[in-house]
């Protein structure tokens, strides 16, 4: 109908409100439309509070009765947290509802849908979809696969280097490239860097906006539990430390991290296999992990085809030189058939810098 997809961006904005805060849930957006005039809207902003559609339906108050619900994701049909709202739109009497996309969660799947049409609402499935589907793309991903939604990050010269040759690399990018960097850290479960990073950089892997923003669980990859225990990671207290081990690391060793608080995870084999290690922390409820280096887990995220999206930051810089590093290690791929294809998502400029995000294709 007329002003369907107006009211329904209306909705996806509200949406997007929740980003990086609602996890494991999805973000949400909901408006109440009646005659002409919106009488209520909502978003969803934390697990275990109130979902899009009952904040916009409170707020609309006596007059939802007759009126049309514009949501971005299909309603809920299930108790959970609470009570399910497909419930609540059938209860208020509302004359029509209009959903961006289904839910994929098996436990609502379509089962929303129905409950509405058969208490005779008149629902419409699909306006601005594609949009909707990319709000959630995290929360979709995981619940299809139960393991974290992967994005790999890295900052590199104009010539694909991310560290001279005596190994500086503070800083490649410009500050402004670095807090967009912060922003998706905060929009992550998880963060993750290889032990070698720790050892050389000592980072604290921590969200530092202006605007603040929560600290991700800090996961660090280390086959032999050869983090200083002096490690800001280990010490700081900021946020969560997972270390993940290989199952031959001895108990005694462990235990001076578990008294600073650090989680070791030990996997069931010698050597810390990607794929596994995603199920891992996909049991854990993390949904999204935030892939930050070095360039040998780098490697191994992209052979195991373990990368969901990859975020560059390219700085007008020419750091040269033969040993300088780049941003992917391992073996690589050797010929030219068996590379990684990637499709761009966006470009844009951030600062001086350039920012690409780009598609893996998994196959
Ligand atoms: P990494 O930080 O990638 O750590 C690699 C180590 O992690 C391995 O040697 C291994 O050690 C351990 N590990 C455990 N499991 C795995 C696995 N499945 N795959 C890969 N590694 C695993 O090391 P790099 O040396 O490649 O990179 C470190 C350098 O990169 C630093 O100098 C840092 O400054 C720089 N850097 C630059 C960034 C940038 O964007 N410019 C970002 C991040 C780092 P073990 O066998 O002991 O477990
Ligand atoms: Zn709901």
């Amino acid at each position: 109908m007329q002003h369907d997809e107006q009211y329904m961006r209306l909705a996806i904005e509200l949406a997007k409100a929740g980003i990086g805060q609602t996890s494991p849930n999805p973000v949400v957006g909901a408006v109440v439309v009646k005659d002409g005039e919106i009488i209520g809207l909502g978003a969803h902003l934390k697990a275990g509070e109130p979902h899009a559609e009952v904040h916009a339906i409170r707020m609309a108050g006596e007059k939802a009765k007759n009126a049309t619900v514009y949501v971005t994701l299909e309603p809920c049909s299930h108790f959970g947290k609470t009570p399910p709202c497909a419930d609540l739109l059938v209860d208020t009497g509302v004359k029509r509802v209009v959903i961006a996309t289904t839910d994929p969660n098996p436990l609502v799947a379509g089962k929303g849908i129905k409950k509405l049409q058969n208490a005779g609402i008149d629902v419409e499935v699909g306006v601005l979809k594609e949009e909707a589907d990319e709000l959630n793309r995290i929360f979709f991903h995981y619940i299809a696969t139960k393991t974290p939604f992967v994005t790999l990050k890295y900052a590199s010269s104009l010539d694909g280097k991310i560290a001279t040759t005596t190994g500086e690399s503070k800083w490649i990018t410009s500050e402004a490239a670095r807090q967009d960097a912060h922003r998706y850290r905060a929009m992550h479960d998880a963060i993750l860097v290889g032990v070698n990073t720790v050892i050389a950089d000592n980072p604290s892997l921590t969200v530092r906006l202006p605007e603040g923003g929560k600290n991700p669980i800090r996961v660090i990859l280390d086959t032999h539990l050869r983090t200083p225990l002096e490690a800001n990671v280990v010490n700081d207290g900021a946020a969560e430390t997972w270390i993940v081990v290989g199952n031959q690391v001895k108990e005694e060793s462990i235990m001076p991290y578990r008294r600073r608080n650090v989680q070791v995870i030990k996997m069931n084999e010698a050597n810390i296999d990607i794929r596994k290690l995603l199920k891992v922390l996909g049991e854990k409820r993390v949904t999204s992990l935030f892939v930050e280096g070095g360039a040998s887990v780098h490697g191994s995220f992209l052979q195991a085809k373990a990368v969901n999206e990859m975020v560059a930051y390219i700085a007008p810089k020419i750091i040269g030189g033969k040993e300088a590093p780049g941003p992917i290690g391992g073996s690589g791929f050797a010929s030219m058939a068996d590379v990684m294809k990637l499709k761009i998502k966006s470009v844009e400029t951030i600062g001086p810098d350039i920012k690409i995000v780009a598609i893996p294709n998994q196959k």
